[in-house]
């Protein structure tokens, strides 16, 4: 029997080793994980504390440790009808192909869900640039509008000192 389980390239507390970086430099791994979920198969289910390291994610090529709270495990059986028995259900325990199904399964659904997030983020960035643009467009209309007041002003005070003054007049 062979245990199997989907998990997000998530950032981790316990990253281990290092990857090339650059120009064959290596640099400690910090970064956060690419989102990609990968499956992978194991011989024995992740214990309660127990943490393993995993695979090179196939995407990014990053590996993490492995434990319950991150990844998700194919489950050991499932509910089938059965007629025959007092309650209509029957456990079925599932078999390793089964279980390599499901962990691909769970990876397919969380790797759509990780594209429509993205899709999302992207969208509202989108939002917020065209937001920005009629921002600034408007910040320049009141520029405008501002240059044209000044322009007005300074009309106005010319005109007012041309005005003679009673002074003028009496002279
Ligand atoms: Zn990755």
């Amino acid at each position: 029997m062979a245990e199997y389980i989907a998990y997000p390239c998530a950032k981790s507390t316990e990253t281990r080793g290092t990857r090339p970086v650059g120009n064959g430099f290596k640099a400690p791994l910090t970064a956060d994980g690419c989102g990609h979920w990968n499956t992978r198969r194991m011989m024995n289910r992740i214990g309660e504390y127990r943490s393993i390291q995993g695979s090179p994610c196939t995407q990014c090529t990053r590996r993490q440790r492995l434990n319950r709270g991150n990844t998700y495990e194919a489950p050991q059986t499932e509910q089938v009808r059965d007629w025959g028995s007092p309650d209509g259900w029957r456990t079925r325990q599932l078999t390793d192909d089964d279980k390599r199904a499901w962990a691909i399964e769970r990876a397919r659904r969380g790797n759509e869900q990780e594209a429509a997030r993205r899709a999302y983020v992207l969208e509202h960035e989108r939002e917020n640039a065209t937001r920005m643009s009629n921002d600034s467009n408007a910040i320049e209309q009141v520029i405008s509008t501002i240059e044209q007041t000044t322009q007005t002003i300074e009309q106005t005070r010319q005109f007012i000192e041309q005005i003679p003054t009673s002074e003028d007049e009496e002279e």
